[in-house]
Order: structure tokens, then sequence, then C-alpha cells
């Protein structure tokens, strides 16, 4: 099989040959036209299937490993489908720091239509093992969380799904097929957020969803079809096109991540950094283990005496946004943003505190990322020691 580098750039072998394009077409038909009355059409609707969007659900089931990929409107979209596979009555194990909106779905949502959620540290095995009851059907996490980098292991968690008979359903968002492949290492389906790393550009909304085999790809596709969140042709193209530079990005990323990392070890404002790649610790041990690399997003804790508000406040190259995983470097205040909805105590329990700062590191030369983080950090302790 081609390196992964090559299956990124060419994808699956183009089946247009209309034109001899080496892209496939954004093909905007809604319908289709029939030849005959009852003959057999490959395409009909476009809900139901569009060869833009084919093509992307192909790429990304080759890069996953996966029997067959699908493409959504978002990433919340693709989980939706993913937890659409179940039945009242069914009880699921979540990790315990997934990405808020997956805990709105399915608490403000999915519990309605009676699924039973329990959530659980995915990182403790034992714990892991005790929350499973007679109904349980599924083992729901991030491999990598977000905002504070906590490894699980894939492997482990599938394992013990597998001695119950559960399926093991992962969010690759933060990792992507590039670094680690879920369904090699035990789990049966893959979900993105493909509005992050696999688009890269922070310019399309999509989900994605891979299934390890074609019966549980089937089950995806009848959510797919019949609630109808598919991803637009155009956005599938953005996507297709993102996913061809996913490697170069990546590796950029990490080697500017190291470099901030470096940078804000010899800081003396900088009290904590939450990275897997940084050795020493367990959840660096599970990722060197099961991941090619440590992604692009860090975090760091500030001391007290430097004001977190201010200094996000001032840095000018990384934006301050939500979101992450594109080729520009984007900074956030989880406890004022991307977590604001948790309670203040909930938030504080669970680490995230007033002094802890999220970057996803994008492809700018590290030199002038570190200059912007430097001055900023001057302006954020000056102020302080002013208003003392
Ligand atoms: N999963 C993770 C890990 C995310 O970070 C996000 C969004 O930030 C989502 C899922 C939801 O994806 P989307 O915003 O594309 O709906």
């Amino acid at each position: 099989m081609a390196g992964f580098n090559t299956q990124l750039v060419h994808g699956k072998e183009i089946k247009d040959n209309n034109t001899g394009a080496v892209n496939i077409p954004v093909y905007n038909s809604s319908t289709y036209q029939y030849p005959k009355v009852g003959e057999n059409v490959r395409w009909d609707y476009a809900r139901s299937g569009n060869p833009t969007r084919e093509f992307l659900e192909k790429q990304i089931a080759q890069l996953e490993h996966g029997a067959c990929g699908f493409a959504f409107a978002s990433g919340m979209a693709a989980i939706h489908a993913a937890f659409a596979i179940f039945r009242p009555g069914d009880h699921i194990l979540i990790g315990d720091q997934l990405y808020g909106g997956t805990y709105r779905l399915l608490n403000q949502y999915f519990k309605l239509q009676g699924i039973a959620f329990t959530t659980v540290d995915t990182r403790n095995l034992e714990k892991v093992e005790a929350a499973i009851q007679n109904n349980t059907k599924a083992i729901y996490f991030e491999p990598v969380t977000n905002p504070l980098l906590q490894v699980t292991s894939v492997r482990e968690i599938a394992t013990i799904a597998k001695r119950h008979n559960l399926l093991t359903i992962v969010d690759n968002t933060f990792l992507t097929p590039y670094l680690q492949r879920p369904l090699e290492l035990g789990a049966d389906l893959v979900v993105h957020s493909a509005t992050k790393y696999l688009s890269g550009h922070s310019d399309v909304i999509a989900g994605l969803v891979v299934a390890k085999t074609a019966a549980l790809g089937q089950k995806i596709y009848f959510v797919q079809n019949a609630l109808g969140g598919v991803l637009s042709p155009e956005s599938a193209n953005l996507v297709r096109r993102g996913i061809q530079t996913l490697g170069v990005r990546m590796e950029r990323e990490q080697q500017n991540v190291a470099a901030l990392i470096e940078f804000l070890q010899q800081r003396p404002e900088v009290v904590q950094l939450n990275y897997p790649g940084i050795a020493g610790t367990k959840d660096h041990a599970i990722a060197a283990r099961e991941c090619r690399g440590y992604g692009g997003v860090f975090s760091f804790v500030l001391d007290a005496n430097t004001d977190a508000t201010t200094f996000v406040n001032n840095l000018h190259l990384l934006k301050l946004a939500v979101s992450l995983g594109a080729v520009e470097s984007l900074v956030e205040l989880p406890y004022e943003m991307s977590h604001a909805e948790l309670p203040p105590q909930e938030r504080i329990q669970a680490g995230i505190t007033p002094q802890l700062i999220r970057c996803a590191i994008g492809i700018e030369d590290c030199e002038d990322l570190i200059a912007d983080i430097r001055a900023a950090l001057a302006v954020a302790r000056k102020k302080t020691a002013a208003s003392i």
C-alpha cells in the first residue's frame, strides 16, 4: 500500500472520466435523470448520495482503515448519527471530558429519547469496567481531551469493550488518522469534527463517521439518509482538499508546538504545561505507544501574578477564538469561552481554572509566535504589578 502522505494526496481513484479532471468535480445537482422507468441508476437524489461527497467518504474510510465513511453537515451531526443507532433502554458509558456540545446532545436530547449515560474517567480502567451494566451497549470517548490534553488508551478501552460485547466509539478530531487510527487499535466507529484538522483552514463546518464494518456502516447510512444532515458538495470539496495537506500541516504544527513548549518551560509565569508530548507522564507513555505524534494543541496555566485575560487580549498573531486545527494559531480562555456553560464549581473541579490558556498552533514561523507570546506575557505581568 502507498505511504500515508501519498494516500492523503491521491485518495481513491476518480471514476469521473468525462474531462480527465485530476480532482473530483463539485457536483451541484440535487437530482439525476433516469434513462427509463425501472432502470437501476448509480445516482438518483443527492441526499442519498453525491459523487463529490462520496469521494470524501471513501477518502476518510481509506485513511482510517474502515469499511465505509459518511460525511455530515457538522461534527455534531456526525456524533448524532453515531448515537442514533442506539435504542431506548440502551446505556452508554461516556468519557468525563468530552466536547461540551457532545454533553449537550447526550443530556438534553438523547436522554429524552430514553438512552441512559454514565460519565466515567476513561483513563481509569477499573472504573470503566465497574460502570458497565447489563444494558450497556457502547463506550464513547475522546482519546486526547480538551483543554487538559489527558490521554486514554484506545487499545485498553477497546479490549474491555470487546470482553463485554460493547462498541467502542472514538472522537478522533484532535489526532486525526495522521497521528492515530483508532479502528486499528480495536475501535468500531470513529467520528470527526472535520471542521478542525481535516479541513484545516477555518472555512468549513463538517463532520465524518467511519465504520469498521459494512454492517455498522449500513446503520450509519440509514441515519444519514433518513435524517438528511448531509455535507454539501462545496463543503465536501473543501474537506477533501484540506485532507491532501493534512500531513505537512500536522508535521509543521507539531514542530511549532515543540518550540513553544521549550520556550514556555523556561518562563517563570508558567506554572503548568499540558501536552502529551512532554515526557515523564502516564499520558505521554500511552500516546507514545498508540500515536504517531502528539498534535497541535496544548494548554498551560499562568501564575497568580500574570493576568490571563490581559495576556490573551494582547496576543496579536495568535487569534482569540474557539476551534482549532487550522493553519492559523488560535488561543482561548476555556474558563471564559469554550467551557463557560459549566457552573464555576464544576469548571474548577475539572481543572478548568481562570488562569488556564489553550493554544491551537498553526503553521506560522515559530519565532513570530514566540515573540507574540513573549510580548503579551510582558504586558500581562506589568499590568498586574502596576495594579497591586
Ligand atoms: N468533537 C470535538 C472534539 C470538537 O472539538 C468539536 C467542536 O469543537 C466537535 C466534536 C463538534 O464539531 P462541529 O463544531 O464541527 O459540529
